[in-house]
Order: C-alpha cells, then structure tokens, then sequence
C-alpha cells in the first residue's frame, strides 16, 4: 500500500465526479479520482441536451468530451478501476479499487443511481449461496454447481475462474457481445428474475427455465453505496446528504445521482463544486 495520502478521493467520473475534480484541483488540492471504463454512461447515451446552461442543443457525448477535455486540460488524470470498498484509515479513508489501496483524507462518492436489485429477493440470500465476487467466495463452491450473471465482459475470468473448481457454471452474460469463456461454461442467455431457496440457494429462475445451482454470483454491477462504504446512511436507495454535501461520515462527501433525484446535470455538477469545496475546507482546517 502506498502511504501517499491524498486530500480527496474522488469516485466516479460523470458529470458530479468530474466537476467535484475540477474544483478541486481549482483549489489546489491533491487528488485522485476512479472511474469505469466509460466515464458516465448516462451522458453518453443521451441524444441532445437542450438545458444546461450556455449549451442549448448539444448530444450528450460532445459535452462529456468537453467535460473530460476540461478534467485534462487541469491535469486530472483518471484511473479506470471501480472502487469496491471505503474504510477508516488515520485520520482519513483507505478506498480499496481492484486490488490497489489509495489513502485519502476525504472522500466524495459521485457513482451514479444507485444500484437496484438484480434478482428480486436478492438481499434475503446475500450471504447464503448469493455473493458478489467469484474470485473471493469461489472455493466455497468447489465441486458444486454455480451461475454468474455477468454485467460485462469483466465477469468472465471470473466464470472461468469458477470452471476449473466448480462442477457447473452456467454464465447468463446482459450484454450483447458473444461471451469468450472457457468451453466448461455453459452460457445461457436468459433474464435472470430470481433467487429459489429457503435457507439458501437452491436455483436461479429465469425468464425461460430454473437452473439448479448452490451459488450466484453477480458481477459487474455498479456497487451499492452501502456496499461501497459501510455505515453510510440512506434515505430510501440513496445517499443522505446536508447542503454541504457531507454524509453521516465524517469526511465523505457525495453529490450527484447517487444522491437521489431529479437526475439532472445541473444538479450533479453543482453538488460535485459544493462537495470538493467544503472537502477543501475540511483538508485546510486538518493541515491548520
Ligand atoms: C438518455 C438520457 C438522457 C438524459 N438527458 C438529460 C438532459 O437532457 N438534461 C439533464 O440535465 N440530464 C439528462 N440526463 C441525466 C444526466 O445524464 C445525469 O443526471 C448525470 O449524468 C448524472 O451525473 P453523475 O455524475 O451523478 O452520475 P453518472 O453520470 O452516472 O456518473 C457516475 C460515474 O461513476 C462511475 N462509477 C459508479 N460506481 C463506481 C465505482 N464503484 N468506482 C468508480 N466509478 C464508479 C460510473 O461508471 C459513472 O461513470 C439524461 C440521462 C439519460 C440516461
């Protein structure tokens, strides 16, 4: 782990993210921000923007290249890894993204709506034959049957990880590209509705069939705040902010989407200045 300690960690890079970086920076503060491998999917998709200020009619991808221009025109560079986890550290959080350990003092999470369910009564079998990381729970299904839902090409290794233990893997890919797994994969393209069990996990229902399995795994969707850091507080399925932007936890801040609607630009990139200057003033008042 590196013991750099960055003032602020920003995470996620759409229009909150990428605003909370500009402001920062703006600022002068040490940062480090983590995206996904398309910085904000939604303004990628959307035709024409007709109401944010001083761009009347513009598609969405002109004006996410324009954001992303700005971020590097400022130096800002992005990591393309997805944060998984965010703990306490001294005096500040240790953000855990696909293996590397990033130390920050503050935090604002900018990840978009939040993540909802994609199995029905998911929550009741997390934790009993439900799970989120293949490579972590994986040996507890070794010799048994399992299925992946997979939300991108991501999850892959993951299902092939998964073949060389377990009996069966049944991989339903949500995504249109031919999946390139292992031949021990068997590949299923179905909707995945939900969890069959009582106590566990006993099958995966789906649009068209009931596959017997002893485990799920879902892999590659966006991470749940909650999940993301422990102990945040919601309101429904998002984050609880002040004005300030600032959550019940100390020094994490959170702006955008993810901090409930109307899901507007205007919005997410004036709570990401909000967020990155009082995360700003917390840093200098640390230092002081
Ligand atoms: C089709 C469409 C049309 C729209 N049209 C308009 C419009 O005309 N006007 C308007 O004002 N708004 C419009 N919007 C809404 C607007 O796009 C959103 O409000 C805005 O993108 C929200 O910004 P955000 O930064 O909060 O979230 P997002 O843009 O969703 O960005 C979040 C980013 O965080 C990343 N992320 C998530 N989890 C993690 C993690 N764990 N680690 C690292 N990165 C993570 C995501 O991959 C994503 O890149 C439209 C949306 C859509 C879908």
């Amino acid at each position: 782990m590196s013991e750099h300690q960055f003032d602020i960690g920003i995470i996620g890079c759409g229009p909150a993210g990428l605003s909370a970086a500009v402001n920062a920076k703006n600022k002068n503060r040490d940062i480090v921000v983590l995206g996904a491998e398309i910085c904000s999917p939604p303004l990628h998709k959307a035709p024409l923007i007709s109401n944010y200020l001083g761009f009347p009619s513009i598609t969405g991808e002109e004006l996410r290249q324009s954001f992303l221009g700005h971020a590097s025109m400022l130096g800002i560079e992005i990591i393309k890894s997805k944060a998984d986890n965010v703990f306490p550290d001294d005096d500040g959080y240790l953000i855990i993204s696909q293996g590397r350990m990033i130390r920050a003092k503050t935090v604002i999470i900018c990840t978009g709506i939040p993540y909802r369910n994609t199995l029905q009564n998911e929550s009741d079998f997390l934790g009993k034959g439900l799970g989120y990381c293949a490579t972590c729970d994986g040996p507890l299904y070794r010799g048994k049957d399992v299925a992946i839902v997979g939300y991108s090409e991501e999850a892959e290794p993951e299902a092939n990880y998964l073949s060389e233990i377990c009996s069966q893997v049944y991989y339903l890919p949500l995504y249109k590209k031919e999946p390139a797994v292992a031949a021990k994969v068997k590949v299923v393209r179905e909707r995945p509705l939900a969890v069959e069990g009582d106590e566990a996990v006993k099958s995966l229902k789906t649009n068209k069939s009931q596959l017997p399995v002893d485990g799920i795994f879902i892999v590659g969707a966006e991470t749940s705040p909650e999940r993301l850091v422990p102990g945040l507080e919601l309101n429904e399925n998002f984050i609880k902010v002040n004005r300030n932007m600032e959550t019940n936890l100390p020094g994490i801040f959170a702006a955008g989407d993810c901090t409930g609607p109307p899901y507007q630009l205007s919005k997410s990139t004036g709570e990401g200045q909000i967020a990155a200057l009082n995360a700003t003033k917390m840093v200098l008042k640390m230092k002081s």
